[in-house]
């Protein structure tokens, strides 16, 4: 038998491993048909996170594309519009779902360098009623993007515009939990303004499989149509809802490490003059790496037992499997490398 190697993985915070905890809560759950909405453990996670976030109900999907392709068709239909960043997930990293299964008709605004869109842009974008045109029904921002934390006052400001304007406010909360646990904010809080919100629980907070989708009840009675439609219809659910729970109650607050870990690789990474370091604000960061260095220090780093997506343009995600020893390592192996390499 081959010995199992534990990579230090940077590629993304989905890579995480189910803990023995969480897998004890797995085996644990008791189960039923969720498509009949009789697995109770289902049921106690959709109305834990709905109260969680204060939101009247939840539903939970096999993923994040999933849950906002259903917010999207939701909130709009046939011939609708909505208002999105260039960079967001779901106009840019959704395969088109919206335009493709939803006939919605994505108005991609230019990202500022924060993340945001400029309030100025929304309106601007907004169509008259006016049949050449669609009807722009949705604004759809995303928090952390690209590991960013979009300011409170600037969501206040961007959903009450939206909102002036008749338009519905979604937010994919991918990474909500980060940008809360950064500010020091309640999750009730860092949603504040939106109608709609999805939350993976796939990510950094560790769940193996899964998102919810959280909103007003009659919405998401709405919604389970779609996510029928699109074969999110889950049977016995409650072994992956018990893991998401798990992750809900026990690896929030915990992603402060993660915040930590990545300011300590950016740190020890802006040592190498070679590089390019950005700065995190949560768990994700960029580095410019020049471009004859990346295959060599990509297969160097493989050697160490180190997985990245080495580019010249290389994004690197810390997450509860990485730990303050991995991150001395894989500073170490950097500047290994970098030491012997000459452009
Ligand atoms: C990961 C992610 C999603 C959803 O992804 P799935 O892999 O489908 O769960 C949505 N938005 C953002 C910003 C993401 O990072």
């Amino acid at each position: 038998m081959s010995e199992k190697i534990t990579w230090i993985d940077l590629r993304s915070d989905t890579v995480t491993q189910p803990s023995q905890a969480m897998r004890a809560a797995m085996a644990a759950a008791e189960v039923g048909d969720d498509v009949y909405a009789d697995d109770p453990t289902v049921n106690r996670l959709q109305d834990y996170a709905a109260d969680l976030f204060g939101y009247e109900a939840g539903m939970f999907a096999p993923s994040g594309t999933q849950t906002n392709l259903i917010a999207l068709m939701t909130h709009c239909g046939r011939g609708d519009e909505y208002l999105v960043g260039q960079e967001a997930h779901t106009y840019k990293y959704e395969g088109g779902g919206a335009a493709v299964l939803g006939s919605i008709q994505p108005q991609p605004i230019a990202n500022q360098a924060d993340g945001s869109i400029l309030l100025s842009d929304i309106e601007a974008y907004i169509k008259p009623d006016d049949m050449h045109f669609a009807r722009t029904r949705l604004l759809a921002l995303e928090n952390t993007i690209g590991g960013r934390v979009l300011k409170q006052d600037y969501i206040a400001a961007a959903t009450s515009l939206a909102h002036a304007k008749g338009l519905a406010t979604h937010l994919d909360g991918a990474r909500i939990a980060n940008a809360a646990v950064k500010q020091n904010i309640s999750l009730r809080e860092v949603v504040k303004g939106f109608d709609t919100v999805s939350v993976c629980l796939s990510k950094g907070l560790g769940a193996p499989v899964g998102s919810v989708l959280l909103g007003p009840k009659a919405f998401i009675e709405q919604g389970k149509r779609w996510r029928k439609m699109l074969g999110g219809g889950m049977r016995q659910a409650g072994v992956l809802a018990a893991a998401a729970h798990h992750a809900l109650e026990h690896n929030v607050q915990r992603l402060a490490e993660d915040h930590e870990h990545a300011a300590l690789l950016a740190q020890g990474l802006a040592q190498i003059d070679a590089l390019n370091v950005g700065s995190p604000q949560t768990n994700i960061f960029w580095l410019d790496i020049p471009a004859a260095a990346c295959a060599p220090l990509s297969a160097h780093l493989a050697e160490q037992g180190i997985r990245a997506s080495i580019g010249p343009r290389t994004r690197l995600v810390t997450h509860l499997d990485i730990s303050r020893t991995d991150v001395d390592k894989v500073v170490a192996a950097f500047k290994n490398f970098f030491q012997d390499w000459r452009a």
